[in-house]
């Protein structure tokens, strides 16, 4: 072997799953390929034991392969603890397709998607996450029956269903903290009034909580406003509202060393995914008298409906799973008092303690 290729070798075997920084113990990781399509992308199932791996497909503009990859490895994990805590009969997988979605996606290649889902014969289900519309898996589910969110077996925008049950935790944790189930006066500074946040802030209105609000899109704050009476912020200042619960529903990482020392609110409960820019800020939020709901509990409601609805429309079951996402709070607050822990690790635990028990 000469020196060049011993070197691209070595190169290369840094760069497999097994090697991976991301890598923890997932069961499969399928690289799926279709060369008339064009298709690249990864499947990655973390864990199977309390079902098959239900997680969203996503399709972005990666610039490597390894990037998808660290992206599939890390999502994939997290379905298993959001889908484990949801007490859902599911494992945890996530798919990544290796593509910009306004200007690579075709129909050859998202039924391409499709083929190899079925290929898993069920052991991943696959849903919409960033970049798939409702209207893309109606492609994908066209070659597999292993599809969720589709006009046959689901009961569309997953987003009310992900707005209830960050209503219902922020519901749990002021009842933690204050002592009260009654939000009438409970200020909350929503920061994101999309799809889920402005859905917050409508159960929030109706139970009397009085809002502080921010988008970078003006016209969502300006609705807001009208509709609710609510104050406007800076979108930047959000965490730092003087009210007494913070609900990042925007952006993930908003919880990091500079906005902790700055944050008034008492409690922090929203939907945003990946809250914490480090787990150590869950540490500096206990200390400093925070209670931060745990994200992938509170906003589990979109993936309780994916799962669990059925061809015959009937969310009262999605709604009761949902609501019990409030129990599931109170558990952890519990736990994390007792245990004197920060709650994010508390949640961790109870996810792998279920796992464990599955
Ligand atoms: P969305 O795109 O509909 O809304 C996001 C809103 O945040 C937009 O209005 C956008 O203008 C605003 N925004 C972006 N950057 C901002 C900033 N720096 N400051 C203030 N506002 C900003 O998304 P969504 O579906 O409402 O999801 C919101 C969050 O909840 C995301 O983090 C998402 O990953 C998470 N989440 C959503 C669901 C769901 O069912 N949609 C489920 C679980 C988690």
């Amino acid at each position: 072997m000469n020196a060049p290729l011993a070197q691209a070798v070595a190169l290369e075997d840094t760069s497999t799953a097994f090697d991976h920084p991301e890598f923890s113990g997932h069961e499969q990781v399928v690289f799926a390929h279709d060369p008339a399509s064009g298709l690249r992308a990864i499947i990655a199932i973390h864990n199977t034991r309390l079902g098959p791996a239900l997680g969203g497909c996503r399709m972005w503009g990666y610039r490597t392969s390894r990037e998808a990859l660290t992206d599939a490895l890390r999502l994939s994990k997290g379905m298993t603890y959001k889908n484990a805590l949801a007490g859902l009969p599911l494992g945890g997988g996530k798919s990544v397709i290796i593509a910009d979605p306004k200007t690579e996606k075709t129909p050859e290649l998202l039924k391409a998607f499709g083929r190899h889902v079925e290929r898993l014969a069920g052991g991943y289900i696959t849903a919409e996450d960033v970049g798939i519309t409702a209207a893309d898996m109606e492609l994908i589910a066209s070659q597999t029956g292993h599809a969720r969110g589709t006009e046959a077996t689901g009961l569309g925008d997953p987003s009310p269903y992900t707005a209830l049950g960050v209503f219902t935790g922020i519901q749990a944790a002021v009842a933690h903290k204050f002592g009260t189930s009654h939000l009438t006066g409970i200020t909350v500074s929503v920061q994101g009034l999309g799809n889920v946040g402005y859905g917050v802030c409508r159960y929030l209105h109706a139970h009397g909580a009085k809002l502080v609000v921010s988008d970078i899109h003006e016209p969502n704050v300006k609705r807001a406003v009208a509709e609710f009476g609510a104050q406007p912020i800076d979108p930047h200042q959000a965490h730092a509202a003087d009210v007494d619960v913070y609900a990042p529903c925007a952006l993930g990482a908003t919880i990091n060393a500079a906005t902790i020392p700055q944050i008034k609110a008492k409690i922090i409960a929203g939907a945003a995914n990946n809250q914490l820019q480090t787990p150590e800020d869950g540490v500096k939020l206990m200390q400093r008298g925070i209670l931060y709901a745990p994200d992938y509990a509170l906003n589990a409601g979109g993936v309780i409906s994916v799962a669990l609805a059925t061809s015959s429309k009937d969310d009262a079951m999605v709604r009761e799973k949902t609501l019990a996402i409030g129990d599931t709070l109170t558990a952890i607050f519990k736990r994390a008092d007792l245990e004197g822990l920060p709650t994010s690790v508390v949640a961790d635990k109870l996810a792998e303690e279920r796992l464990m028990a599955g």
